[in-house]
């Protein structure tokens, strides 16, 4: 079968797909239909926390497969129990909702947040304030909530109600909180798809202030930024930082669908019966594989995931670097699109965001692949 040409007849044209049809993988190496190698810093937009076809994360899922893969949400299931269990122990959050993507992880922190502010406001104070740069999915109420015009303007209208302020601007956001009737603040700790950018910490420490302030529910989209991809379990946990709402899928799932909606102590009970619902979320698979990642991301682990953030910034150290962890971004002199061109010629997998080279890494990467890839980058910018 000729698979891109097939690809191209028949995808629909969302997607601009590199000229590279990949194969298999193992780690974080995969290979092309020609049998090439390649070292892999995507990791799939930061899916594959242990790289492709860890034995395993593998033997977790198909363990579960060949028991029992789906229920609906009628039954009760170990797996969705235990990972639920799993998530609130380890990040103090009292309740969970399942879903399969960032996407509608988001939009379910959006209906929590409005259903919080019509109870204890009024249904007035609906809006949520995001940040311009941001990136919160691509439904039409997590595009309204990206702040960035570019993904709007052929889609209007989208859902109302969403205000955008100015990253880092501490005054701008206090102002758009005082002199609008607001639900809450939703926001990512590093900036993905904007760029790489890492809040300030005093920024961050603001917002959940105006938060309390204001009993305004403080959403953090860990999409991304979660599962260990920053050296910490969740990026907020760098800060000290306590959210209402914290949403994730991305690595949870190691490169099955997932996404949680995690809830804090005072939006715990928000939802009833019938108001919330998803045919596939909690699905066993899906949980087993997540219990599995999050099993593996112990302190020592997490501590090694920091110290490859910090050799890659060593290394690039003539580079203007961004993020936190394994999630990097790097500033090029050349067009970036070139950069990971010559990168994928030389055997290495690169994304961007914006005008950035990102890399995402799987998060146990060997070092001499860490290593052997990071010569190829330098060399390449
Ligand atoms: C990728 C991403 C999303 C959207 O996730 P999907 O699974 O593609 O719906 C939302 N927020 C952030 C921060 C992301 O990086």
């Amino acid at each position: 079968m000729n698979v891109k040409e097939t690809d191209r007849t028949y995808l629909s044209g969302t997607y601009n797909r590199f000229d590279l049809w990949i194969t298999r993988g193992k780690g974080a190496l995969c290979y092309d239909d020609h049998g090439r190698e390649y070292i892999d810093m995507t990791s799939g937009i930061g899916v594959n926390a242990f790289g492709y076809s860890d034995p395993v994360w593998a033997e977790a899922v198909a363990r579960q497969a060949s028991l029992l893969q789906h229920t609906s949400n009628l039954y009760y299931t170990e797996p969705c129990a235990a990972l639920a269990e799993m998530l609130c122990t380890r990040t103090g959050m009292k309740k969970v909702f399942f879903s399969n993507s960032g996407a509608e992880a988001n939009e379910c922190a959006v209906k929590a947040a409005r259903k919080y502010a019509a109870a204890h406001h009024s249904t007035e104070s609906y809006r949520i304030i995001t940040l311009k740069k941001s990136f919160h999915g691509r439904t039409l109420t997590t595009l309204a909530a990206t702040g960035q015009e570019g993904f709007h303007t052929r889609f209007l209208p989208l859902t109302e109600g969403f205000l955008y302020a100015e990253p880092n601007d501490i005054e701008g956001l206090r102002d758009l909180v005082e002199n609008n009737k607001v639900a809450g603040i939703l926001l990512e700790i590093v900036q993905g798809e904007g760029g790489v950018n890492l809040l300030s910490e005093p920024f961050l420490k603001a917002a959940e202030q105006l938060c309390r302030e204001h009993d305004l529910v403080f959403m953090i989209d860990e999409v991304q930024t979660g599962n260990g991809r920053t050296g910490e379990l969740y990026a907020y946990m760098h800060y000290g930082l306590s959210a209402d709402v914290i949403t994730t899928a991305k690595g949870l799932g190691g490169g099955l669908p997932i996404g949680a909606t995690l809830l804090g102590e005072r939006i715990a009970d928000i939802f009833e019966k019938g108001d919330h619902g998803s045919t596939f979320g909690g699905n066993p698979v899906c949980a087993a594989a997540a219990l599995s990642v999050l099993s593996r991301l112990d302190d020592a682990f997490l501590r090694e995931v920091a110290r490859k953030g910090d050799y890659i910034r060593e290394q690039l150290s003539d580079h203007e670097v961004s993020g936190l962890g394994l999630m990097v971004g790097i500033k090029t002199d050349k067009p970036v699109s070139e950069v990971i061109k010559s990168c994928m010629d030389n055997g290495v997998l690169c994304l961007s965001a914006k005008e950035k080279l990102r890399l995402l890494p799987p998060l146990n990467i060997e070092w001499e692949q860490l290593s052997r890839a990071i010569d190829v980058i330098r060399a390449c910018l």
